[in-house]
């Protein structure tokens, strides 16, 4: 199929991109890599009549740091986060969770910000900055707001967004020292959306979980912050005792629904299972760099 015809404008400024959206919203939508919204446009699922692409804003596709936040541009290709050495180093959950991303190809044109703003329920990117309570910026008409993460994401493919908004950056807090993340999957095949995944990130000081963020993927809407799950694990040493205890509570605060993938129950139980890995490797992997 083909998309319907539209005119393509491509702004130099993030504050022409506005400009364009306010004068034609709801009739524009934002292009970024494309990887989401192509598809969309060619099976004629979403027709609108003007497309601004975003491709050309160099100020949205900054990658820096201050002294407490990872500022990463919505424009970041995900190839590029990626391969970060500061993404690495002051968001591992971040960049564990890339290679979990469908294929290179797609990370290559795919970027950070579009993840977030199409709002996948499956996605992996939603989960980390709920996981990490990253702040996200929109630009609008009105000017720039700040959105924390739990307040972003509203429903299957639903931001708080408006139609004249933009998605510019996202900032994340800076890992401390002896802070370990895993992002832990399961997909019918390799690239594919997942099943269930989940997202945790560990900090370890003098052999006790100071802070513990989990939050899973494909069991809800939104992204699920696993409070429940957090809880058993913080203020303690590791035991697999406190990671079966946090399994047990997670399985028991979702309520997954099944679909033609996969039944609820199995989501549930597998969503258990994997939070017992992702933070037994988040664990190990804090641990390695409190030595
Ligand atoms: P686009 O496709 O350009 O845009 C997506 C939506 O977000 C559009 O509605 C657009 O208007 C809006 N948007 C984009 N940027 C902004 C912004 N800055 N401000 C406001 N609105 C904006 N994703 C996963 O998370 N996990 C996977 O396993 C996965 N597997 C995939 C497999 C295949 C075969 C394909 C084709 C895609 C897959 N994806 C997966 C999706 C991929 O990660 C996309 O790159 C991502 O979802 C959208 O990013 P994009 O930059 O391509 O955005």
């Amino acid at each position: 199929m083909k998309p319907v015809d539209f005119e393509l404008h491509r702004p130099a400024t993030t504050a022409e991109a506005v400009a364009l959206l306010a004068e034609h919203a709801p009739e524009a939508k934002v292009l970024a890599g494309g990887q989401s919204l192509l598809p969309l446009l060619n099976f004629r699922l979403a027709r609108p009549e003007h497309l601004v692409d975003l491709g050309r804003i160099a100020a949205l596709a900054e990658l820096r740091r201050t002294r407490d936040e990872l500022v990463v541009g919505a424009m970041v290709r995900q190839a590029r986060a990626e391969r970060s050495p500061a993404v690495a180093a002051d968001a591992p959950l971040l960049a564990a969770a890339f290679p979990n991303i469908a294929h290179p190809p797609i990370r290559n044109r795919g970027t950070v910000g579009g993840s977030l703003a199409h709002a996948d329920p499956a996605a992996e990117l939603p989960a980390v900055a709920r996981a990490l309570d990253a702040v996200l910026v929109a630009a609008g008409p009105a000017g720039r707001r700040e959105i924390a993460a739990r307040d972003f994401f509203q429903a299957n493919l639903m931001t708080v967004l408006e139609a004249d908004e933009l998605l510019v950056e996202i900032r994340f807090p800076r890992a401390a020292p002896g802070t370990g993340a895993s992002f832990q999957e399961v997909g019918r095949r390799s690239g594919d959306f997942a099943l269930v995944g989940v997202a945790a990130q560990v900090t370890v000081r003098d052999g006790v979980v100071e802070e513990a963020r989990v939050c899973v993927t494909g069991v809800a809407p939104t992204p699920h912050r696993a409070a429940e799950a957090e809880e058993p694990l913080t203020g303690r040493p590791l035991t697999e005792a406190r990671l079966a205890a946090a399994a047990d509570a997670l399985r028991a605060a979702i309520d997954p629904s099944g679909d033609l993938h996969a039944p609820g129950e199995y989501r549930r139980d597998v969503a258990g299972t994997l939070a017992v890995r992702a933070v037994a490797q988040a664990h190990r992997r804090a641990t390695e760099h409190a030595a």
